[in-house]
């Protein structure tokens, strides 16, 4: 496919709100590109050119980008700022430039797969002159493409395309490209949840069809999307749900997903820990890759536990956001003295080519316990088998008398549930008050500048929401101001700062009453207790919307949710802004807590 045929399809997915719309101009776009090219073309819709979980990113400043634009097309710096001045994007300023030039000649059979190239390549300079050299070869780029297609270059590089979808839109222009409709969207997120590479499952469809899928397996270096556990208020609960059980103590730390493969012959295995949201924290634990190298047993596999900070005078385990600080990236070796950690492995999903995914808990704890012989930093996170309530009870107890969260019961035939929040897990948490079962995690998508003391700050109050699966949009649920200790303030104006945006996200949904001084970029999930959820008439959050009696506007059916009195847990690094809580959990929260 020529560049310039992807730029128009980015230029009328830009035009698209509809989601449905969207979808159906992915699919017509999926089917036009070459089995070559569907991979490279998952990846530019991202605005990048390695998967979501690899940390390759342009490192363009605006500046750079200006430089460039002024090299290509003969510009004086001043130029290109003034343009930029009066349109606010450098995408439409280097088209508007572009245009005007008309010396240059445009290479009209670029390829996508030429410009993928020429972008990898810029990615991945690094080190002295690197700067020029990237400016450099987007120069190159910007000359010989046509105007439109440096429009989205441009983007790209900024990492600002924001096309306005989610991978789970484009796994639905996938199935679209199959078969004409959503039909077989289940089971290409169900792959996607173990291979979590869009431009992998993009190719395999493309090459042998749905049934490419069917034996996918996990792959060492590829981060398997995490299984997440459901929340439940009792004991009495639990055994009513899931009858006889396993269940585990809840470590309070950070979770991690470790992969691992023995090379012969080299003093170098292959190890990567990756974080909840698929971040690569290998290098923040070398004390655990160490461990990993000693304690597991088999050539290759892929296990998951939590890794838990203790204070090395008293072996007492500190709460999460003490382990948290060794997610720092300097001084990475005296943390590791300073603050010592261990890892409680819970689950094994891959041991020397064979899949576990499929296999029942049991099957799977039994193999995970053979394969860690013992040492002192990676442990076998025991587990308790219960039938009964009392005895549930009993573990809890003494999970919260070792400083621990709860329990997490587990089903005994339970299979690892990729990706999902099912009930083969079910965690039981110290109650956080009387009402509410459960913490929330909330994005913060905006902030008000602050008054009085809090000017210092610089921010006042902040305004947050939660993710809405079915629209892919945030919506809001509540204001955060009061309570925070004068650090907390301190931290979230520094956290913040990077995220923010002129403009309101288009992903956001939010009523003009609740428009803040400052929108902020999805990127800071923080967690919040509150006394209880209620209904609100201003927020968006659960909202139910129905047409009006004149049937041209819509009116509110049913109000959304709030948080009464939210106080500020803890910064929630290790989740994505899509792993906030869900509307859909809190609804079932809101039953719950109507029941008790
Ligand atoms: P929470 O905010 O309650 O920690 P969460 O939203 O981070 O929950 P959940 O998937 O709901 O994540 O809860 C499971 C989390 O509990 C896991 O992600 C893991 O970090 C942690 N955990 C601690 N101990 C265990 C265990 N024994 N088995 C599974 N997960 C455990």
């Amino acid at each position: 496919m020529k560049f310039a045929k992807l730029a128009e399809y980015f230029a009328n997915l830009e035009k698209i709100t509809s989601r449905n719309e969207m979808t159906v101009v992915l699919s017509l776009l999926f089917k036009a590109a070459e089995q070559d090219t569907i991979g490279k073309i998952c990846y530019l819709l991202q605005g990048r050119v390695v998967p979501l979980y690899e940390s390759l990113e342009f490192g363009m400043a605006d500046k750079m980008v200006i430089r460039a634009i002024g090299e290509a097309l003969n510009a004086s710096i001043g130029d290109v700022t003034k343009v930029f001045k009066l349109t606010g994007d450098l995408g439409f300023t280097v088209e508007e430039l572009r245009v005007k030039n008309k010396e240059l000649r445009i290479n009209k059979n670029t390829t996508v797969i030429d410009i993928f190239a020429l972008l990898h390549k810029m990615a991945s300079t690094t080190g002295e002159g690197s700067q020029d050299e990237k400016i450099k070869l987007l120069a190159e780029i910007i000359k010989s493409v046509d105007s439109l297609s440096a429009r989205y270059i441009v983007r790209i590089v900024l990492a600002k395309l924001r096309l306005g979808f989610s991978d789970m839109t484009m796994l639905d222009g996938l199935s679209w490209m199959l078969v004409g409709s959503k039909g077989e969207k289940e089971r290409l997120e169900k792959a996607y949840n173990v291979r979590p590479d869009l431009a992998f499952v993009a190719e395999t469809v493309k090459a042998k069809g749905i049934a490419g899928l069917s034996h996918i397996k996990p792959n060492p270096g590829t981060p398997i999307m995490m299984a997440r556990a459901n929340r439940l208020s009792s004991a009495h609960e639990i055994i009513e749900k899931i009858g006889q059980c396993a269940v585990e103590y809840k470590y309070d730390g950070l979770r991690v997903q470790a992969h691992y493969k023995r090379i012969k012959n080299s003093k170098s295995n292959y190890i990567k820990l990756f974080s909840r949201n698929l971040e690569d924290m290998t290098k923040m634990f070398p004390d655990i890759c160490e461990a990993i190298k000693k304690q597991i047993t088999t050539d290759s596999a892929i296990f998951e536990g939590e890794i838990v900070a203790y204070n090395p005078e008293t072996g007492v385990f500190v709460p999460f956001q003490e382990t948290m600080q060794r997610k720092r990236k300097y001084d990475i070796q005296s943390k590791a003295a300073e603050i010592p950690v261990k890892l409680f492995a819970f689950e094994i999903l891959y041991i020397d080519g064979k899949s576990l995914l499929d296999e029942p808990y049991r099957i799977r704890k039994k193999q995970l316990q053979d394969v860690i012989k013992s040492g002192s930093t990676i442990v076998y996170a025991q587990e308790e088998l219960v039938s009964t309530d009392e005895k549930i009870e009993e573990v809890f107890d003494d999970s919260i008398r070792k400083h621990f969260e709860g329990i997490i019961a587990k089903k005994l035939d339970g299979l690892y549930e990729a990706g999902m929040r099912g009930w083969s897990w079910i965690k039981f948490k110290k109650a956080m008050s009387k009402k509410l079962m459960d913490t929330v995690d909330v994005l913060v998508m905006g902030y008000t500048k602050g008054e009085g003391k809090r000017t210092n700050f610089g921010v006042g109050q902040f305004l947050t929401g939660v993710y809405d699966l079915k629209q892919e949009k945030y919506v809001t649920i509540s204001k955060i101001g009061t309570g925070l200790t004068d650090e907390q303030f301190r931290e979230f104006y520094k956290r913040v700062h990077k995220l923010e945006t002129k403009e309101k996200p288009q992903e956001y949904d939010v009523e003009k009453l609740l428009t803040p001084d400052v929108w902020l970029k999805p990127g800071l999930v923080v967690e919040v207790s509150c006394d209880e959820i209620t209904r609100s008439a201003v927020h968006s959050a659960g909202r139910v919307m129905e047409p009006s009696k004149s049937g041209k506007a819509l009116s509110v059916k049913l109000a959304g949710f709030a948080l009464r009195f939210p106080r500020l847990e803890r910064f929630r690094d290790d989740k994505r802004p899509e792993d906030a809580t869900s509307v859909k959990e809190l609804e079932s929260m809101f039953a719950a807590q109507s029941k008790r």
